[in-house]
C-alpha cells in the first residue's frame, strides 16, 4: 500500500477551519455551551454517522449525507477544543507518536491475523499475555 492516503483533503488549514468554527459559533451566541454537552454531542453525531450503517455494511444514503455527519463530529471537535483551550493538530500529531510506539508498524505490516493478533494483545496485556493467549489455539 502506498504512503500516499487515498483520498486528498482540501489545502483549508486546521486554523481556518478553527476560525470558521469559531465565527459560526460566536455569531449566534452559542459559544459559551459546556464542554459536557459538547462531549455529548460528538457522541451523538457518531452515533447519527453510525446509524447510515445500522443495518448492512454498505451505507444507507448519499455520500453527501455521510459528509455532513462526518462534519458535525469534526465541528463539535473543533468546539470542544475551544472550550478545553486544546490545540487539535499538536493533540493528533502527540497522540499519533504515542499510538506508533504502542504499536510498532514492524508488529503488523505484512503480518498474518495471527502474528497481529499477537502483537495486539502484548501491547495491551503484555507479551506474556500474548503468548499464553495464541499458545492455547
Ligand atoms: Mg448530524
Amino acid at each position: 500500500m502506498s504512503s500516499e492516503p487515498p483520498i486528498k483533503q482540501s489545502d483549508t488549514t486546521f486554523e481556518t477551519i478553527n476560525q470558521m468554527v469559531w465565527k459560526h459559533l460566536c455569531d449566534r451566541d452559542w459559544d459559551g455551551l459546556p464542554p459536557r454537552g459538547i462531549a455529548t454531542s460528538i457522541a451523538l453525531e457518531a452515533a447519527e454517522l453510525l446509524e447510515h450503517y445500522q443495518w448492512r455494511d454498505e451505507p444507507i444514503g448519499t455520500k453527501d449525507e455521510l459528509a455532513a455527519e462526518l462534519a458535525d463530529v469534526f465541528i463539535y471537535c473543533f468546539e470542544f477544543a475551544q472550550a478545553m483551550d486544546i490545540d487539535i493538530a499538536e493533540a493528533i500529531t502527540s497522540k499519533l507518536a504515542r499510538i506508533a510506539q504502542k504499536y510498532p508498524a514492524q508488529a503488523f505490516k505484512g503480518k498474518t491475523d495471527k502474528e497481529k493478533k499477537a502483537a495486539w494483545l502484548a501491547a495491551h496485556h503484555g507479551a506474556r499475555a500474548a503468548q499464553q493467549h495464541t499458545s492455547k489455539k
